[in-house]
């Protein structure tokens, strides 16, 4: 199967991407590596990302794979992983990684207003709050999701 781990930045979504791929043997896909290689996108200074339109996101995807990126859920998968977080620990990782105040505050909005969950209606996904969950407690409840999945 393919799943999907998206959320806003800081979030956890390469850690617990990671951290699942190898404990189900899967492969692990950087989405965001593959557009910008494939597409090449203009970088956009005033927001401080790259542009990415929707012809974009045609990317192969191998089966058995994990696929990190806030824009995986747009992609044809089986089951995505939605992490979201206290806007507090947010707010505390992305002034470690050195986003200005705007952008911290654009990404905790995005959350906050539901962008991203907006994006999930009919496809199957479970929403995990990661705040103080370590990522074994995080990647094995995903785990658990998968196995009730195979039952149905
Ligand atoms: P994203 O890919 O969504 O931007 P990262 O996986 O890079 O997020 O995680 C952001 C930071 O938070 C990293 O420093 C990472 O080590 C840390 N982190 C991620 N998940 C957890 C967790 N469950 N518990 C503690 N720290 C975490
Ligand atoms: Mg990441």
């Amino acid at each position: 199967m393919k799943i999907a781990i998206t959320g806003i930045p800081g979030v956890g979504k390469t850690t617990i991407a990671k951290a699942l791929a190898k404990k189900l043997g899967y492969q692990y896909i950087d989405l965001n590596k593959l557009i910008i290689e494939k597409y090449k996108p203009k970088y956009d200074w005033f927001y401080d990302s790259y542009i990415i339109e929707d012809d974009m996101l045609n990317i192969e995807i191998p089966d058995n794979s994990v696929i990190d990126s806030h824009l995986s859920h747009l992609l044809d998968v089986d089951l995505v992983v939605y992490l979201i977080a206290d806007p507090k620990i947010i707010e505390q990782r992305l002034k470690e990684r050195g986003y200005s105040f705007s952008k911290i505050f654009e990404n905790i909005w995005a959350q906050t207003a539901g962008i991203i969950e907006s994006e999930l209606v009919g496809k199957k996904y479970i929403k995990i709050d990661v705040t103080n969950k370590d990522v074994d407690t995080i990647v094995n409840q995903i785990i658990d999701y998968i196995s009730t999945l195979d039952k149905k």
